[in-house]
């Protein structure tokens, strides 16, 4: 709850400063307030969609109620969010693993938003957990990113399965699950390459190294993770946007929440898009991965 307040501060500095000024020497939630207020929210990166079905309720609500004092609002403003935000309530609302092992984690992303990192993260999280975890390198476009994959194996102290450069993606994921089938790992992760300017190739390329996974695990891969990088803001709702289209996401990270006041833009994704945000990124370190806590998150926004 603490770490999660820490990480977000800089939204929370700034989304309660605007709210409080939105408020400032008013008793009742009147239009000024809630134009004042859809400001606050728009600037905050919550979208423009969302931000209007937020401002729609809590116009229901004044109408319903005839007299709502802006001392209730932070509490029906937290109520909304809570509502549009589709995490699971508590603090276990990570990945759940199936009994049938092992477990295959997608990762998508584009570059520089932190899904190396997040990989890395993750497969730490998984080894404290007591779980065995192989890394598959199946980015093969850039050699950095096999590159900076193998750091993390190193630095977790995972196995890596990784192919030449260039070589089939597919290939990579199949020669990585099948290696942990050997192994009997639990947890395999399969990092992807994000190239979303051609969606066609994009599209390809993940559902072929789908397909090729499912000889080995039927139902693979359990889950499909989108790294998103939080201070890009409405950027990242786009990515997601797309990525949608191309594969059928079902997790959500939100990496470099610590830097930015962009931490809205969480509540935008979650609601524009119905997948829901599973962790987020909250500094550069191995441990600075959360679970996605929608209650304290909500919270932090608004305390
Ligand atoms: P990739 O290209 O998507 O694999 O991105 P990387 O994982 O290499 O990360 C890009 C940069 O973002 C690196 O400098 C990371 O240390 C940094 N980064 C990743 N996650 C976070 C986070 O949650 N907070 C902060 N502050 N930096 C992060």
């Amino acid at each position: 709850r603490e770490e999660i307040e820490q990480g977000l501060e800089k939204t929370r500095q700034s989304v309660f400063a605007k709210l409080s000024k939105a408020v400032a020497g008013k008793s009742k939630v009147d239009a000024e307030v809630l134009d004042d207020l859809e400001e606050v929210l728009i600037s905050s990166d919550v979208g423009i969609d969302t931000t209007l079905k937020i401002i729609e309720a809590i116009e229901e609500r004044v109408a319903r109620d005839k007299y709502l004092g802006t001392s209730e609002l932070n509490q029906i403003l937290r109520e909304e969010i809570a509502g549009l935000l589709k995490s699971k309530e508590g603090a276990d609302s990570g990945f759940s693993l199936p009994e049938k092992r092992p477990y295959v984690l997608m990762v998508v992303g584009v570059n520089g938003v932190g899904k190396t990192t997040t990989i890395g993260k993750l497969a730490n999280q998984f080894k404290k957990a007591g779980l065995s975890v192989v890394l598959g390198a199946a980015d093969t476009f850039r050699a950095a990113a096999v590159d900076q994959l193998e750091i993390w194996s190193e630095r977790v102290d995972v196995p890596i399965v990784k192919q030449a450069m260039g070589s089939d993606p597919a290939s990579v994921a199949f020669d990585a699950v099948q290696s942990a089938i050997s192994r009997n790992a639990d947890v395999v992760i399969i990092d992807t390459a994000g190239r979303l300017h051609n969606k066609v190739n994009l599209m390809n390329e993940l559902s072929k190294i789908k397909r090729v996974m499912q000889k080995l695990v039927p139902d693979a891969p359990h889950e499909v993770l989108l790294v998103l990088d939080a201070s890009t803001g409405q950027n990242a709702l786009e990515q997601a946007k797309q990525f949608s289209k191309a594969t059928q996401i079902t997790a959500l990270a939100l990496t470099k929440l610590d830097g930015t006041a962009k931490g809205g833009v969480a509540i935008g994704i979650s609601d524009q898009l119905q997948i829901p945000v599973k962790y987020i990124g909250v500094g550069e370190g191995i441990d600075d991965l959360r679970v996605f806590d929608k209650e304290a998150f909500v919270n932090s926004l608004f305390e």
